[in-house]
């Protein structure tokens, strides 16, 4: 059973948004940076060595992250996920852990990393109270690898990173992998291969238009239905159970060697259950990943504002949210609604 949140945290809770979604997950980007420059998310072409990343000072330092989770705290949050650009690349990150798993009412604190540089983290992350950790890894194919990180990554770090995160503990990693038609879907079968029966649950994620930069063409999606088919035609697969705030679909091998997951997010969009809200490294609130702009949390704290009005803000801003992008998205597009921030800049 879930332990039931603090009376006073529960009684403050923010209203739900337009169409009735609370909110009760945050994802906190603690830098725009990356050493990886994988093509559907920050191309090497846009994003050469010396492009203006935000500066120290331009960045939300730990107090006011803590403060500002504990504002969303306090209006229902529950979840947390610390996310990038790549968020070990932001120095001392197991320091910022332990004050946010110190936070009363977070019952899960989350990472989602490339892994280059999780060797050197994960026993302080875990000892600062880290609960689950997230790796990408689009192939097993050591040239593909390669590739889908911009020529900055080698398969050989990211089973490094697996391996140092089993051995401190984490048993059961959610690993997720981004399908383009053409570039790695080929792979699909070696890497499910890879993680049956390790305990650990792979995903797949349906290519998405976020930014502006990947060049995302409709054609390059691979439907996560049909990846499942591929799959179940191999291993046979049945359906899990599915809660209404989740993003993935997720099955079971009927031969018991664990599971995987698909997040569908193009060809069957979850709007309806997203109770996310997401946080820039420089202090904007985002109420969807698709969001053409963001309001400044940064300026207000910055000015001295009290928690009591940063939190009326908040729950202001939320509870007129109507996003909706994926639902949308045709109907966006043709409309030429092409502008969003980039997914390095609020996180995935
Ligand atoms: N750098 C870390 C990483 O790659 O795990 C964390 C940040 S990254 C933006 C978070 C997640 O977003 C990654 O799993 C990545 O694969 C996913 N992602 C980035 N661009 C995407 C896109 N265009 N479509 C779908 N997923 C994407
Ligand atoms: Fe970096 Fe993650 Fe984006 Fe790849 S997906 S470029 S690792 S932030
Ligand atoms: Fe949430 Fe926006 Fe994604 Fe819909 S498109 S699920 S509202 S983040």
């Amino acid at each position: 059973m879930k332990p039931e949140a603090p009376r006073a945290l529960q009684a403050s809770a923010s209203p739900p948004d337009a169409l009735g979604r609370v909110l009760a997950d945050l994802r906190i980007s603690v830098i725009d940076r990356c050493n990886f420059r994988c093509p559907y998310c920050m191309p090497d072409e846009t994003y050469p060595a010396g492009h203006a990343f935000l500066r120290a000072r331009e960045r939300l330092d730990f107090d006011e992250i803590e403060r500002l989770a504990r504002v969303f705290v306090s209006l229902g949050v529950r979840k947390l996920r610390l996310t990038g650009g790549e968020p070990l690349l932001r120095r001392d990150l197991p320091v910022l852990v332990a004050r946010l798993a110190a936070i009363e009412g977070v019952e899960d604190l989350a990472l989602t990393t490339n892994g280059a540089l999780l060797p050197r983290y994960v026993v302080p992350l875990r000892d600062a109270g880290l609960q689950r950790l997230t790796l990408s890894m689009d192939s097993v194919d050591a040239e593909v690898f390669r590739r889908m990180s911009g020529g900055r990554g080698e398969l050989a770090q990211i089973e490094a990173a697996i391996a140092a995160a089993e051995a401190a503990g984490f048993a059961r990693l959610k690993i997720n992998c981004v399908v383009m038609r053409g570039v790695n879907d080929d792979g699909l079968l070696d890497l499910v291969a890879r993680f049956r029966g390790t305990g650990h649950v792979l995903r797949f994620i349906e290519y998405m238009d976020v930014g502006t930069v990947n060049g995302w063409r409709g054609d390059r999606v691979v439907p996560g239905a049909e990846l499942a088919r591929r799959i179940g035609a191999h291993w046979p697969l049945e359906p899990l159970p599915r809660d209404a705030a989740a993003t993935a679909r997720r099955w079971r091998f009927r031969d018991g060697a664990g599971e995987v997951g698909f997040i569908n997010s193009v060809t069957e969009p979850f709007c309806g259950g997203c109770t996310r809200a997401r946080l820039s490294a420089d202090g904007k609130l985002y109420t969807c990943l698709f969001a053409r702009a963001g309001h400044d949390l940064r300026a207000l704290l910055r000015a001295g504002e009290s928690d009591a009005a940063l939190r009326a803000t908040v729950a202001g801003i939320w509870s007129h949210r109507g996003d909706r992008y994926s639902e949308r998205r045709a109907e966006l597009r043709a409309a030429g609604v092409l502008e969003h921030v980039e997914m390095f800049a609020i996180g995935g």
